[in-house]
């Protein structure tokens, strides 16, 4: 594949660098945009959203914890699922009843998420987890699906899945974001890596693994980020996952997209641009593929600032379009979508040129920018040539 960036593409195999310079100023960066994120409203402390997947009905239940931990100590810059306190674990057990109990329909798959990872218990104390998932168990759904880091499946932990949940067949989500290791450090601050990922697998023999990319990291031209979407599903499909789920960012409230947007320096991807990673999908993976979170109307949190979107002329045609694909994921449901035709996909297209300027340099720019608004120009002054070294190395 033709790489965009003007770089040298490496892959999740070469393992992140633990504290490289790029990481630690990203999660300086977060630990500040999130300073004072107020806590959420504990009146939303679960919600049920269906939809059809696949031709089946699919309902995902996201419930309040004290939040995610990664999210705590400044990761992954473009999330915010928003965060509680002093939820403890009975109160989760009871939105997680509550929720169970709305459910009003008969259901295929059910998706459980405490807006994190399942089995970290900084988020979900063991009794909460033990009693959910029981809980899951005797709910009617064939399937039961969850996101979690990989690092927290263990042999320990599928075997406590499959003693407590036998009666479904059992589905992992792991938030991948991007198999490109540049990517994940330098835009994206996500210490995924290749050992926690393939050590997962291993322990997961009997349950499905679906892997979560995203679509419009930070810094990524739309060129780039179509690369590095269609990249990032291909490699997942082909090293072990059973399907792959295509999120389009959204920007959301004390994040690094919000403060890109908020100075122009960045716009959620074109719904065009995620027609455009299904068009160019090997076809004989296009039915392993789902996309996700193209609509604004996902999730517990509602304070979505920007959603990728079109023009107002065909953007109830192009979701709908979008809906069907994720239906049922097929190349007639891609026809469909190139089908539509309307002058922004023109002028989409005539934006979705590769930048002059690598990609390198462009995210060091603003690193500076950011560094000034942020009270870290001194830290990074110090770290400057050590930190364009780091950046512009080549993947091993
Ligand atoms: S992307 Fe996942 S791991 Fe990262 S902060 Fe959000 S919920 Fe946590
Ligand atoms: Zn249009």
């Amino acid at each position: 594949m033709r790489d965009t960036t003007n770089r040298v593409r490496g892959t999740i195999s070469a393992h992140p660098r633990k504290r490289d310079l790029a990481t630690q100023f990203l999660t300086k960066v977060m630990v500040e945009l999130r300073r004072n994120r107020p806590s959420l409203d504990l009146g939303q402390s679960w919600y049920v959203r269906y939809d059809q997947v696949r031709g089946r009905t699919f309902a995902q239940l996201w419930f309040s914890t004290n939040g995610c931990s990664w999210d705590r100590r400044g990761e992954c810059v473009m999330c915010n699922y928003g965060h509680h306190t002093k939820v403890d674990w009975m109160e989760m057990v009871a939105f997680v009843q509550d929720g169970l109990g709305s459910i009003d329909r008969p259901v295929y798959e059910l998706y459980v998420s405490p807006s994190g990872s399942l089995l970290d218990e900084r988020e979900v104390p063991v009794r909460a987890r033990h009693s959910i998932l029981q809980l899951v168990n005797d709910f009617p759904a064939e399937r039961f699906s969850f996101e979690t880091r990989p690092e927290t499946v263990t042999a320990s932990t599928i075997s406590e899945l499959r003693n407590l949940v036998p009666s479904k067949r059992i589905a992992i989500g792991f938030g991948l974001e991007s198999t490109d290791p540049w990517i994940l450090r330098n835009c994206i601050n996500k210490p995924n890596t290749n050992d926690t990922f393939t050590t997962a697998i291993t322990h997961m023999s009997g349950i499905d693994l679906y892997a979560n990319v995203s679509l419009g990291s930070a810094f990524l031209s739309p060129v780039e980020a179509v690369d590095d979407a269609v990249h990032s599903v291909n490699w997942a499909l082909i090293h072990g996952a059973d399907l792959a789920l295509v999120f389009p960012m959204h920007v959301k409230g004390y994040t690094l997209l919000n403060w890109l947007h908020d100075r122009g320096l960045y716009e959620p991807p074109s719904l065009w641009s995620l027609v455009e990673v299904l068009t160019r999908l090997d076809p004989a993976l296009v039915k392993r593929v789902i996309i996700s979170w193209y609509r604004a109307d996902y999730g517990v949190d509602s304070g979505v600032i920007a959603s990728p979107t079109t023009c107002p002329n065909c953007k109830e045609a192009v979701l709908v379009a979008l809906d069907k694909f994720r239906e049922e994921p097929s190349i007639e449901s891609v026809g469909r979508l190139m089908a539509i035709g309307c002058a922004c996909r023109q002028i989409w297209m005539g934006k979705f040129e590769i930048p002059v300027q690598p990609l390198a340099e462009r995210v060091f720019n603003i690193y500076h920018l950011l560094a000034g608004d942020l009270g870290l120009t001194e830290w990074l002054k110090e770290r400057e040539s050590a930190l364009i070294t780091e950046m512009t190395r080549a993947e091993p």
